[in-house]
């Protein structure tokens, strides 16, 4: 049996677009095209960005795409003694450290200036965790299967927020105990989170967690030529199956798999299986942004 385990992780900040399902589509077709899993985990860490019922709509619009997860879903919520463990082994490390210091103090710096690294500014306060950058921390590289080799220096990513003043996790935490509480060893999502990668394989680093492979994808542009997103009102994906069919074509199209044209209103578990078996992500043309339509910006 093949040890591939993928994952789908959306932020239930809304219902899902067009740009969300070509993501959770690459991700699930290289999971079964290996003939490996594919994990669902809702990234609701944030709950006033979570409106009720929006993650309800997200499984909701997931099975009627075909996009049926492998195990039961995984919650950030009910995560808690997960990310709290993770961040007392980087204190106890010394790799994280707690800061009272507000946004507004170090506006003039393009990076958080580490000036709690050696206690907090104002003790007895509320505080935020953060990383260390600047401790024996190597150079952080790894190869995209799509984007080549990226390579970042940790002194210019700073010191980033574990957990916040509020007491809420940071994504990035959350991610990296995640991906590797899951068994996760390949990544497919979008290119706007790559600059999120760093950070994500420094914490593997840190906590001595397995670093999965990485696949990002190019960004699905709207016509205005801003990425697809909730905040810019995509519209949310159908559910009636006439309207889902030519739009997993248009999918499959958006990710280069040159679907056959005549699969375009074929049922979804044909088209998903044809999809399957002729995956190729090394197809997808690595340019960082295109649009719904197919056209590379
Ligand atoms: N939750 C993130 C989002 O919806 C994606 C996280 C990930 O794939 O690592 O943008």
């Amino acid at each position: 049996m093949s040890r591939y385990r993928g994952r789908f992780a959306p932020t239930p900040s809304g219902p899902l677009h067009f740009g969300s399902l070509v993501a959770a589509l690459a991700s699930f077709l290289d999971a079964r095209r290996a003939g490996g899993q594919w994990l669902l985990r809702i990234e609701n860490i944030d709950p006033p960005r979570c409106p009720p019922g929006a993650a309800e709509t997200i499984l909701h619009q997931l099975e009627a795409f075909g996009l049926h997860w492998d195990g039961p879903v995984h919650w950030q919520h009910e995560r808690d003694a997960a990310y709290q463990a993770a961040l007392d082994t980087l204190v106890d490390r010394g790799l994280a450290y707690p800061c009272s210091c507000s946004r507004k103090q170090w506006r003039d710096h393009a990076l958080y200036p580490g000036w709690c690294r050696d206690g907090p500014r104002e003790p007895g306060g509320p505080v935020a965790w953060r990383l260390r950058s600047d401790l024996g921390l190597r150079p952080i590289a790894w190869q995209d299967r799509l984007f080549d080799e990226q390579r970042f220096d940790p002194a210019a990513l700073g010191d980033v927020v574990l957990k916040r003043k509020d007491g809420l996790w940071a994504y990035q935490l959350a991610v990296a105990v995640d991906d590797a509480d899951q068994g996760i060893t390949d990544v497919v999502r979008g290119f706007d989170l790559l600059d999120n990668t760093p950070w994500q394989r420094q914490l593997q680093h840190a906590l001595g967690l397995p670093h999965p492979r990485y696949l990002h994808l190019p960004l699905i542009m709207g016509d205005d030529g801003q990425k697809l997103s909730k905040q810019n009102l995509a519209p949310p994906l159908p559910r009636e199956d006439d309207a889902v069919r030519p739009l997993l074509h248009r999918a499959l199209t958006a990710l280069d798999q040159r679907p056959p044209a005549e699969l375009a209103t074929a049922p979804v578990a044909d088209q998903l299986a044809r999809a399957i078996s002729a995956w190729d992500a090394g197809r997808i043309h690595p340019h960082p942004e295109r649009s719904a339509t197919g056209a590379r910006h």
